[in-house]
């Protein structure tokens, strides 16, 4: 069982600063490892700054779908806007955010 840090205030990792239906993913963080449903709560919880997700990395395992707990790669999740496994919508604002999390040249590259 995957753990998820921070104000988290359902079972689908639902912070209190984003919980729309949407809201429904956690990112493991590059710099301490954990899970956490947004930068804001790593920030909360964490004394160091974030670092981010390298191109190199992107075949790593750091988004969490909150609904049915399946763990996906920065590539699978960048891929696709639902869960893989139960379908799960997963918020497209996220993407305003992508830059907190991972290499923001590699991402915009992509597209
Ligand atoms: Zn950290
Ligand atoms: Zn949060
Ligand atoms: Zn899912």
């Amino acid at each position: 069982m995957v753990t998820v840090y921070g104000p988290v205030i359902d079972n689908q990792t639902r912070c209190k600063h984003y919980k729309t239906q949407k809201d429904i993913i956690a990112i493991k963080f590059k710099c301490c490892h954990k899970y956490y449903p947004c930068y804001r709560c790593h920030e909360e919880c964490e004394d160091h700054p974030i670092s981010v997700w390298g191109k190199d990395e992107f075949d790593k395992l750091a988004i969490l779908c909150g609904v049915c707990k399946t763990e996906h790669t920065i590539n699978q999740y960048l891929n696709t806007d639902q869960c893989l496994n139960c379908r799960s919508a997963f918020n497209e604002g996220c993407q305003k955010h992508y830059h907190l999390y991972f290499d923001y040249a590699a991402v915009c590259k992509r597209s």
